[in-house]
């Protein structure tokens, strides 16, 4: 299987992230990108390519302007304040002041623009975010005219938190959602998106909510006791043509492999169903037993096994670099995933 990997994810190299009442260096870290390249060697799965120079047109069908506007200067309006740390937003519109206005001072926007507080922006950060656009991008286009049916983005900062016009929970753009876009604009009638990350990916949730030739699934910890709190229940079914094109399985702390795949073997069947031309997968692997801030217990050969249940479907399939952060394991069952998909 061939990656997509651009080294330049390291722009995004935030020292900040707000957890548990303290500041801490954030979960998602460059290094990240290191344990899975090297056991993408040490597996050898395929070639490694560097992204090619795409139109950056392509994501304002997914964001909102405003919203990318935002993006491309808040940092320097935040150093122009004379503000010493990274951008971390503190204040939001809220039940109680659900204002539509955009205010004017870097503070409020960043308000507005985000869903969460744990994602601080930092010098290089939306570089990165482009970068990973340009990733997802090129091994889409690569999926499409090479006649391939598997490719890996390996996606740094991650995307599916993202939504039209927030940030948060460590992504900016929605990479799945502008890789379902630009299948659209190739043609494709029909996308599923199955997000195998162990949070809800609420952006493409959202993204998606109302449109039925995108299909969104996904298997995730409960929203009553895991991020992103706030959406990713089982009567969340899509809403006008949309209506029963969205699908989660919320599942409690300490699940296994068992249930889980329970859950997987459901999501296939609708995958099949649907019989979408494309098949996006959100591979996070913090379903892992290990992982720091994440509450299931899949093993690391459990993910061979998520691999091998994907591949009978025999639908070409894109992978997506999300979540994990069990830093040291996270190469073995990002691999073991694609390994698992080849049947190797
Ligand atoms: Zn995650």
């Amino acid at each position: 299987m061939i990656t997509i990997y651009s080294s330049k994810h390291s722009l995004r190299n935030s020292k900040t992230e707000l957890y548990g009442g303290e500041l801490v260096r954030p979960f998602e870290r460059p290094e990240r990108m290191n344990y899975i390249l090297d056991e993408i060697k040490n597996q050898k799965l395929g070639e490694i390519k560097n992204p090619k120079e795409i139109d950056f047109g392509i994501i304002n069908k997914i964001h909102d302007e405003d919203y990318i506007n935002f993006l491309n200067v808040a940092w320097n309006e935040w150093i122009e304040e004379g503000f010493k740390g990274e951008a971390i937003p503190n204040i939001w519109p809220s039940r109680s002041m659900d204002s539509k206005i955009i205010p004017n001072f870097i503070e409020g926007k960043l308000g507005y623009y985000s869903l969460a507080g744990e994602t601080s922006i930092s010098e290089g950060s939306i570089e990165a975010a482009y970068e990973s656009v340009k990733v997802v991008i090129t091994a889409s286009e690569m999926l499409q005219n090479n006649n391939i049916l598997n490719i890996f983005s390996l996606c740094r900062p991650p995307g599916h938190h993202a939504s039209q016009n927030q940030f948060g929970g460590y992504c900016f753009f929605n990479n799945v959602a502008i890789a379902a876009e630009h299948f659209k604009t190739k043609g494709a009638k029909k996308i599923f998106i199955l997000d195998v990350d162990f949070h809800h990916g609420n952006g493409t949730q959202s993204i998606f909510y109302d449109r039925s030739d995108v299909f969104y699934a996904s298997l995730h910890g409960d929203p009553m006791y895991a991020f992103p709190y706030f959406l990713g229940h089982a009567d969340e079914e899509g809403i006008g043509t949309g209506q029963g094109y969205n699908k989660n399985y919320p599942m409690l702390p300490g699940t296994t492999y068992d249930i889980w795949s329970e859950a997987l073997d459901d999501s296939i069947k609708k995958i099949s169903t649907f019989n979408p031309e494309i098949l996006i997968i959100s591979l996070g692997v913090d379903a892992y037993e290990n992982d720091p801030i994440s509450f299931f217990k899949l093993k690391s050969e459990d993910f061979i096994d998520l691999g091998k249940r994907l591949s009978k479907l025999k639908i070409p399939t894109l992978f997506v670099m999300e979540g994990g952060y069990a830093i040291k394991d996270i190469g073995v069952n990002t691999v073991n995933t694609l390994k698992g998909f080849e049947n190797r």
